[in-house]
């Protein structure tokens, strides 16, 4: 049973190997930011609540996130495991998190990857990569937000023996190669 959560900062690359690697073991690929684009697309009422937050680089308030988290894990293709990607990204989701997977899973440990990329590959990255949000002022102020409310999740993890580190600066190949090996150690 795969049952991951990818840390990793902004341009870590998360997105790309957590669909890589779910695509491989056949379980869905969950992101919370890529939920939360098609509802803006889409404009629905979670959609629009969103918007100006995603916009500006700030994390959208945790009951949003919180919510369709919850929602997601209930559809009946997670039974056979999932990937999330993009949450928990604070200490507030994850204490979510655990609780909701408690309920469900009754204490069987998920892992947690974080990806390490270096800060000046990160910006590269997220320059060339031309996302709504990815102009210089809104990536810095993602790179912030990451520093302070997400990578404590590290230390959080870690205590708790979830976490598994990767070298994210590698080609996408040998970081895929790398993951597949050690989610099944
Ligand atoms: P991502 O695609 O994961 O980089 O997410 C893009 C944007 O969606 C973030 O900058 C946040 O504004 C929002 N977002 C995604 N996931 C979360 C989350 N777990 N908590 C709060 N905001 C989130």
């Amino acid at each position: 049973m795969t049952r991951l959560i990818f840390l990793g900062a902004p341009g870590a690359g998360k997105g790309t190997q957590a669909e890589t690697l779910a695509h491989h073991r056949n379980i869905p690929h969950i992101s919370t930011g890529d939920i939360l684009r098609q509802a803006m697309q889409k404009q629905t009422p979670l959609g629009v609540k969103a918007q100006d937050y995603v916009s500006r680089g700030e994390l959208v308030p945790d009951q949003l996130v919180n919510d369709l988290v919850k929602e997601r894990l209930d559809e009946p293709d997670t039974e056979q495991g999932w990937i999330l990607d993009g949450f928990p990204r604070k200490v507030s989701q994850a204490s979510f998190l655990d609780k909701l997977l408690q309920e469900k899973h009754n204490h069987q440990v998920v892992r947690v990857v974080n990806l390490e990329v270096p800060d000046d590959i990160l910006m590269a990255r997220l320059l060339a990569r031309g996302r709504a949000d990815d102009n210089e002022e809104v990536i810095r102020r993602r790179l912030e937000v990451y520093r302070e409310q997400t990578a404590p999740l590290i230390d959080f993890y870690r205590d708790r023996q979830q976490l598994i580190s990767v070298n994210g600066d590698q080609s996408l190949d040998e970081v895929t190669a790398e993951l597949l090996d050690v989610i099944d150690s």
